[in-house]
């Protein structure tokens, strides 16, 4: 495998009350943030009058373009494809009967079709900014995922979840960070570089855990 063609490579999923956190890191320098966007206004521009919609039914996730986009939930994939508004999105029928919702995809994983099972973990696709126009349409807004969860017929607020897992993910690696800040202050960036690597790229636990 060459240099022009890396191997996937992304922050380690970690599992916290059998669920993941939705978004990876693309390298270990990524900027992931999430503020509460649920039930925001939404505006649509119709007929050239700027017309309320409705509001915010998920959380918007910024992330680079081709941050991986992990399934929340084991389950089944119920839904893949373009739809106008959330561009290439996939959406996942959890074990737990919920259904977890990730649009605007920039791509989908091979081997996620309809039908398709999937692990907390799964890469279903990569981050992107599909939607609002007809098929491969993008670029209408920066890079994010879209997530939503919808329990039964309603969407469901799902910022605690997102807030909770992540605080697991980020945690798992502090007790690394001392280091990476001691190699930091000696300027040793090679080795700062390894390591940075070692804890956030790595799909295998980092040494020593
Ligand atoms: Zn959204």
């Amino acid at each position: 495998m060459s240099a022009l063609t890396p191997k996937p490579a992304y922050y380690r999923p970690v599992v916290a009350d059998g669920k993941v956190f939705p978004v990876a890191r693309s390298n270990y320098l990524s900027l992931i943030e999430f503020p509460n966007s649920w039930h925001a206004p939404r505006l649509r521009l119709v007929n050239g009058k700027w017309l309320l919609i409705g509001v915010h039914e998920g959380i918007d996730i910024s992330a680079e373009r081709g941050s991986p986009i992990l399934s929340m939930e084991p389950g089944v994939v119920e839904n893949v494809g373009w739809t106008f508004y959330s561009g290439t999105r996939v959406g996942v029928r959890g074990v737990d009967g919920r259904y977890y919702f990730y649009a605007h995809l920039s791509s989908v994983q091979q081997g996620i079709v309809v039908g398709a099972h999937v692990s907390a973990g799964t890469v279903l696709g990569l981050v992107g900014n599909t939607g609002y126009g007809p098929p491969g349409h993008r670029d209408e807004f920066p890079p994010h995922l879209h997530f939503g969860i919808e329990v039964g017929a309603h969407w469901v607020n799902p910022y605690s979840t997102l807030v909770s897992l992540y605080a697991a993910t980020v945690g798992s690696t502090d007790q690394w960070q001392t280091e990476l800040d001691r190699l930091a202050s000696t300027g040793r960036s090679s080795a700062w570089r390894a390591m940075a690597q070692r804890i956030y790229m790595s799909l295998s636990p980092a040494s020593g855990e």
